[in-house]
């Protein structure tokens, strides 16, 4: 029988110096004070494979074949057109991820979308209960607002991100902003239906992390998303073929094929579109499943 836990498990790493009452460390932002070892305030650790402790030498002698159910999806992906693909063939997520491409009168090496457009992604579709991040900048700190409403969504936070050089030490200026170069990003969170199963307050609502690529975010924030709903279903929406983790469904024009592995979705995936030779676009890009 499966005797080990489906749950994802975080423990608080408690040293012997550790002062609970000084609340969390978030190693990100105290660089300059926290060596972890050495930090007096508290860490948070997550257990590796979902497996507990004391079971994890039962799991291993076994060689216990696992099975999508065990652990985290590979990731999984479709690429589409978001104004035509139909949402409502995936299923619902516990956690979507945004980062459209705005009509923010930029230059960008890719294509924009209309605001009517925005507003009108049925990414009501995906979620019934749960947490939405979506990425914002320019005059879509507005514009993003709106569009959570019309997704039926009640904006919760707001997450920054300071973007740094490599070292992490200075914050990094670009070249974008109308009156003030900009060094930051925003992410809106919205959440929606039951939320009471949704972990609260173990982050903060700043990541300080390295500028990569053009409109590349950071890696942190997959990391936020997940202590906020451990183990859940996952969706990235415009991602590029970099975004792609495993435990996500991502979507996006730029990404190579499809790759899909929940069975659920293949079957409504062929109902959606029969006329798509799902088996021979899998096969060509599955070695690209590199995780
Ligand atoms: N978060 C990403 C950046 C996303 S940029 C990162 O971390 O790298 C926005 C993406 O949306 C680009 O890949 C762009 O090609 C894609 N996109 C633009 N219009 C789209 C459309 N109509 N349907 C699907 N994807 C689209």
């Amino acid at each position: 029988g499966k005797k080990y836990c489906n749950l994802k498990h975080y423990y608080k790493l408690m040293q012997p110096h550790t002062k609970e009452g000084l609340g969390l460390c978030n190693k990100e932002i105290f660089t300059e004070l926290c060596r972890i070892n050495k930090c007096q305030y508290i860490h948070y650790t997550l257990e590796d494979n979902n497996v507990i402790p004391l079971l994890k030498h039962v799991y291993v002698t076994l060689q216990a074949e696992k099975t999508f159910e065990d652990g985290p999806l590979p990731s999984q992906w479709i690429n589409c057109d978001l104004r035509h693909f139909d949402l409502s063939t995936l299923g619902k997520y516990d956690a979507i991820m945004l980062d459209p491409p705005w009509d923010i009168h930029m230059n960008l090496p890719y294509g924009t979308l209309k605001d009517k457009e925005m507003k009108a992604l049925k990414i009501r579709q995906l979620q019934d209960n749960g947490v939405c991040f979506l990425w914002v900048t320019g005059r879509a700190l507005e514009l993003g607002r709106e569009c959570l409403t019309e997704w039926g969504y009640k904006r919760v936070e707001e997450l920054v991100w300071i973007k740094t050089n490599q070292s992490g030490k200075i914050v990094r200026s670009g070249r974008t902003g109308h009156w003030l170069n900009h060094s930051k990003e925003h992410c809106l969170i919205g959440v929606k239906g039951d939320i009471s199963k949704i972990n609260r307050n173990i982050d903060c609502d700043v990541i300080v992390s390295e500028v990569r690529e053009t409109s590349r975010k950071p890696d942190e924030v997959y990391d936020v998303l997940e202590r906020m709903v451990p183990g859940g279903r996952k969706i990235e929406v415009f991602a590029r073929p970099h975004n792609r983790r495993k435990g996500w469904m991502s979507l996006g024009n730029q990404l190579p094929g499809i790759y899909i592995v929940e069975p659920d979705v293949i079957r409504s995936f062929k109902k959606s579109y029969p006329e798509v030779p799902l088996e021979e676009i899998m096969e060509k890009y599955r070695n690209l499943d590199t995780e």
